[in-house]
């Protein structure tokens, strides 16, 4: 069986780094319902010998820091809703951020299925932000970087159960 995926998390952690490299250059599917195509973006990933499908969240890119909470909260809740299982990004060389605890908390109530991914996890410099994940309250993290292809088996161990 197959199942979607929804990326969540701020602007900037590497979230379509991901994306991209999950889809690779097979063409994105792009939902042409008004509104949608900016934010949600949808894909064929492959990871392995796992076939699913891919949703890329934008759309808090532009938002100013007064319209950021409610945004992150509307667009969260909906790739939430669509997909079965959601991983939540954060940059490990930042660490824990209040914007990355609002989103954690928004997970923990609504979302069944949740993966902590710390991104940019290449090096020593993601060392203490990827401890600092672990106080999420959102299980293990799983320690990747989207633009060097680190932790991809990992990411595979953690979604393989779920499919
Ligand atoms: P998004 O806003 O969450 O979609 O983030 P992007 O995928 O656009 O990435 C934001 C920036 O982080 C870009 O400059 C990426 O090249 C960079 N980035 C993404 N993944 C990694 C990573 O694993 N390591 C490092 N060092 N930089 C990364
Ligand atoms: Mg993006």
């Amino acid at each position: 069986m197959s199942f979607s995926l929804a990326i969540v998390g701020r602007p900037n952690v590497g979230k379509s780094t991901l994306f991209n490299r999950l889809v690779g250059r097979r063409l994105a599917l792009v939902d042409d319902q008004p509104g949608v195509t900016r934010d949600l973006r949808e894909g064929e990933a492959r990871l392995g010998d796992l076939r699913f499908t891919v949703i890329d969240t934008a759309g808090l890119e532009e938002a100013t820091d007064e319209s950021l909470q409610g945004r992150m909260r509307k667009l969260t809740e909906r790739a939430v809703d669509m997909a079965d299982i959601c991983l939540f990004m954060i940059d490990a060389r930042v660490g824990v951020t209040p914007t990355d605890e609002i989103f954690a908390e928004i997970l923990r109530k609504r979302a069944a299925h949740v993966i902590l991914a710390a991104n940019k996890g290449e090096g020593s410099a993601a060392d203490a932000g990827v401890l600092e994940a672990y106080g999420l309250g959102l299980g293990e993290p799983v320690r990747i970087s989207a633009e060097h292809g680190e932790g991809m088996p990992e990411l595979y161990a953690m979604l393989q159960p779920l499919a």
